[in-house]
């Protein structure tokens, strides 16, 4: 088997963990056709009902975003609700191939963008919910492309940089090991590990403080889960794995409970857009002022999404010694930048991380402290330096992290 056979049964057998029968919706940028046909043939070797493919061109989005009349940019046609919505309620998993040109869409009007995003949102509330809840199962991964490549290694020919690319995806995701799902059960083993210490002491505070800045106490609610590596699906109980690579721990903050500045460590690629040496300066849970060096249009459209995208919804510990963030690439794409490095994300937090929160109704999330948005973007801000010291429930001080690595 080549590596791109192992890489799709990896995404295929554990990512999604595909059971007979299932429907599998693929959604890939045209660019990545020849393993998006891979991953379909393996899909359908797995059982598979049927393999739904669904077609992303960003180039042609760009056309529209540049070309279409204004109108538009708040529709999100029914079909396309539909066609979520209505797979996600019978019980089809998505595969998602994510793989955009970080600088595509760096002309097009921010507004037109989130916009559109904003429609799409709305229209996709249920399935994003099913998605977020366990309740449906998916899997996010990356398949090189050449403008991606090329951005990643620029002044390298692309055929050259899509290989060295392909190299970096199959070391951050374990395929280059003998046995990669074995790989994967030890890298879970060692979450878990990590996650039983952080659930143990159930903080109701941590506090993070490096030298670019960030100096900064985010409040974890009562009942509040950390996660890791796997999730498990609600109707079929079985484990699926939603992001590869993934190796963070998690779990949500309050949403009114984050004081202090964050000072972000990594560019972040918004819908196309580049923003980069910004930071945030947070009053109970709010971002109250905030600023960047590159990009501050894009940041303040992402702001100006809802209240809720103005709050902290996801705290994610990724020590600075770590597979990925080892590799020494940045990527230009937070699937795997946010593995390389601790994050917290802007807007919706995941119910799951609040223990009973996939049974509770809004009203009931929000009295919890949990933050609801049509948002969840996630921003980096790990160093070499960074501390963070929990505070338990009793004010007792314990280090989750020294010199940007697990102090336990
Ligand atoms: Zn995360
Ligand atoms: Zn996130």
């Amino acid at each position: 088997m080549n590596r791109m056979e192992n890489y799709a049964r990896l995404l295929v057998r554990v990512g999604i963990n595909l059971q007979k029968s299932q429907t599998l919706v693929i959604a890939s940028p045209i660019d990545c056709a020849e393993f998006a046909r891979v991953a379909q043939a393996e899909a359908y070797r797995a059982g598979a009902r049927e393999v739904v493919m669904r077609w992303i061109d960003e180039k042609s989005a760009k056309i529209t975003y540049d070309m279409a009349p204004d109108a538009i940019f708040d529709e999100f046609p029914s079909w396309a609700k539909e066609f979520f919505n209505g797979y996600a309620d019978s019980g089809a998993a998505f595969l998602t191939i994510h793989a955009s040109d970080p600088e595509l869409m760096k002309d097009v009007d921010p507004k037109r963008i989130s916009r559109l995003s904003k429609a799409r949102n709305i229209a996709l509330e249920r399935f994003r919910m099913l998605q977020m809840s366990n309740k449906s199962v998916w899997c996010v991964a990356s398949v090189p492309t050449p403008a991606w490549a090329t951005k990643v290694f620029p002044g390298v020919p692309a055929a050259q940089a899509v290989d060295a690319l392909w190299d970096a995806i199959y070391k951050a995701v374990r395929v280059d090991r003998d046995d990669p799902v074995q790989a994967w059960r030890d890298h879970q083993a060692a979450l878990d590990l990590r996650l039983a210490f952080l659930n143990g002491h159930a903080f109701s505070a941590l506090r993070y403080k490096n030298g670019r800045g960030t100096d900064l106490t985010v409040a974890l609610p009562k009942g509040h889960v950390w996660w890791g590596g796997g999730d498990r699906y609600e109707e079929g109980g079985y484990v699926f794995v939603p992001n590869m690579p993934t190796e963070e721990v998690f779990t949500m903050p309050r949403r009114d409970g984050a004081n202090g500045r964050i000072v972000a460590s990594m560019p972040l690629n918004h819908n196309g857009n580049l923003i980069e040496d910004f930071w945030f300066r947070l009053e109970d849970g709010l971002v109250v002022d905030f600023g960047a060096g590159k990009g501050a249009d894009t940041l303040k459209e992402l702001l100006d999404t809802d209240e809720g995208a103005r709050r902290l919804g996801e705290v994610a510990l990724v020590p600075f010694d770590s597979p990925i963030s080892n590799l020494g690439i940045l990527f230009y794409n937070t699937l795997f930048d946010e593995n390389a490095s601790c994050h917290f994300a802007l807007g919706k937090a995941y119910p799951t991380c609040l223990s009973g929160g996939t049974d509770m109704d809004e009203k009931a999330l929000l009295a919890a402290g949990v933050n609801d948005s049509l948002t969840h973007v996630d921003f980096m801000v790990g160093s070499a330096d960074l501390e963070i010291t929990g505070i338990g429930p009793d004010g007792a001080e314990v280090p989750v992290f020294r010199n940007g690595n697990f102090a336990f």
